[in-house]
């Protein structure tokens, strides 16, 4: 039939709920440790403070925020909150307790800038904003209402903290959310175009976590310790440190955000087990000394969210020879991990692959041109169905209809073939969407960007390939008649408008933009043109 089925169950205990009644907040609240270990057991420890939270603390600190925010700043079921901070022991008791009065999470990148903000904080609607303190200023002219995350100088503005501190658990609405309600929009630019609220159902969540449980139960041991740099706005962050492990009762060593040194010294000092990461730190592991860092204690790095080249998994296995290198592949619209491998010997006997399908996922893949679901060794796009996929594109009908078919089929963008075994291998992109460092650029973006400059005529970006961050954005551009713009003009340009990561690298002047008969861009034309111009140099 072309369809490919998980080849493993989630099997007895591992059930995905199917009360309608039961939203995200209850359902990782449900898993929590029971009363007697949850005052010991260390949910969180801050690396920057070596604060400890336990699962107790954790657990009151949501409640009393769930109330201050419903009884006190009044927000109902339905109301979306704006969250823009770096990783903190705060952030999964926000999200929990914006969960638990019914609202509707949306976050973002704090490196984002305010024009960025401003666009995301408008197109979701969010009716409060929660900030990180020196984030405070992108937000001003939105006009939202803004709850610091901490307390800051003698602002007078009302803090998460404070709310923690004064909030008793009180009763909270009957108004509950059911699963098939929208819990968060997160951003992401899909198959083409700029960036569109992706709506996560609790459903979505609640699925999401039961496999994130059932897979990490199946290869973790009890009392092992995580590390967490990954950012929490994303997918990745979000589903497994802020909500995911919670359901485990794991202890996570948090960092605020990614750095090398501090990697190292979290790991050393905390003996840490368990590194989520992504291919760029992979890489760093492999190529930096470790400056006396004692690795003994790691067992296992995930890798997710970019490609992991088949170099880089045998250099890293020469390195680390003990530790279970195994990678994952998932996107925002499938709410987080779609395949993964489950054992090292798995991952080893497929080196270059990216995993299995989890249970409840089935995958086609399916030729571009012919529309026919291909068989095993042949390539095609990757479609994916579970109950972890997305709802749509906020307020955008025409973009969901063109990536979730009548049947539910999501269309990932991404060129991919299964071998024998059901191991998947993503081959490329085909969606436009650029990787850096595992974040999103997407190029439609930085062409409106470039077309808003007087001296440009026509603009397209493309990924570049990079060791380091995997991928930077380069422009095509074609200058008006006369115009000397420079390279380092563009550059900077477009740096003043957009997020660090989101910069562009490099530009190269062109006549005319190659496009096709419809006006679409065709950007694998000028992927190969930068490709023999880099072989040419
Ligand atoms: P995001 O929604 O930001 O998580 O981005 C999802 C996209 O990242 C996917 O559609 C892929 O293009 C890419 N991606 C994620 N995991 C992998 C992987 N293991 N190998 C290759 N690309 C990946």
């Amino acid at each position: 039939t072309g369809i490919y089925h998980s080849l493993v169950q989630l099997g007895d205990g591992h059930k995905i709920p199917t009360s309608a009644n039961l939203d995200t907040a209850a359902f990782v609240l449900s898993q929590f440790p029971k009363p007697d270990q949850a005052e010991s057991k260390v949910a969180f420890i801050d690396t920057a403070t070596g604060h400890r939270v336990t699962y107790g603390q954790l657990q009151r600190s949501i409640y009393s925020l769930a109330t201050g925010l419903y009884h006190g700043l009044g927000v109902r079921k339905g109301d979306v909150v704006f969250v823009l901070s770096p990783n903190s022991i705060l952030y999964p008791t926000i999200c929990l307790a914006v969960f638990l009065v019914g609202g509707v999470l949306t976050t973002a990148n704090p490196l984002n800038t305010e024009s960025e903000i401003t666009k995301q904080v408008l197109d979701s609607g969010a009716k409060l904003a929660i900030v990180a303190p020196g984030e405070v200023h992108k937000l001003v002219s939105t006009k939202v209402p803004t709850l610091l995350t901490t307390s800051h100088g003698d602002r007078g503005e009302l803090s998460v903290e404070e709310l923690i501190d004064c909030c008793e658990r009180m009763e909270l609405p009957e108004a509950r959310p059911t699963q098939s309600d929208i819990a968060a929009i997160l951003y992401s630019s899909g198959t083409t175009g700029v960036s569109k609220g992706v709506l996560l159902t609790h459903s979505n969540f609640i699925s999401t976590m039961t496999l994130l449980k059932w897979s990490t139960y199946k290869t973790s041991a009890n009392n092992d310790v995580f590390i967490c740099f990954l950012p929490m706005f994303h997918i990745y962050g979000l589903a497994f440190f802020a909500l995911g492990l919670l359901c485990l009762g794991a202890t996570t060593v948090l960092m605020q955000r990614y750095d090398f040194k501090g990697m190292l010294e979290a790991i050393h000092s905390h003996k840490v087990n368990n590194i989520p990461a992504v291919p760029p730190v992979i890489l760093s592991l492999v190529k930096h000394n470790g400056g006396g860092c004692d690795f003994s204690s790691l067992r296992r790095v995930g890798s997710g969210a970019a490609p992991l080249s088949k170099e880089l998994v045998d250099m890293f296995r020469a390195r680390f020879p003990w530790v279970q290198l195994r990678p994952g592949y998932g996107l925002t619209e499938s709410c987080g991990a779609a395949t993964l491998f489950l054992t090292n010997e798995e991952a080893k006997a497929h080196q270059a692959g990216s995993g299995k399908l989890l249970p409840t996922f089935c995958a086609k893949v399916v030729d571009y041109e012919s529309g026919v679901a291909m068989p095993p060794y042949q390539e095609g796009e990757l479609w994916l169905k579970s109950p972890t996929v997305m709802k749509g594109y906020l307020g955008n009908e025409a973009a969901t209809a063109a990536t979730i078919d009548s049947d539910g089929w999501l269309r990932t963008g991404d060129l991919c073939y299964f071998d024998d075994d059901g191991c998947l291998y993503i081959v490329d992109r085909i969606k436009e969407l650029i990787k850096h460092n595992g974040y999103q650029v997407a190029p439609a973006e930085l062409e409106a960007i470039l077309l808003s400059h007087p001296e440009i005529l026509d603009a397209a970006v493309i990924p570049l390939d990079d060791e380091e961050a995997g991928e930077v954005p380069m422009a095509y551009v074609v200058r008006a008649a006369g115009s000397q713009l420079s390279e380092d003009q563009v550059i900077q340009f477009v740096a003043s408008q957009v997020a660090p990561f989101k910069k562009v690298k490099k530009v190269s002047f062109i006549n005319i933009i190659p496009k096709s008969a419809a006006g679409k861009i065709l950007r694998k034309d000028l992927v190969a043109q930068s490709k023999q111009h880099v072989q040419s140099k």
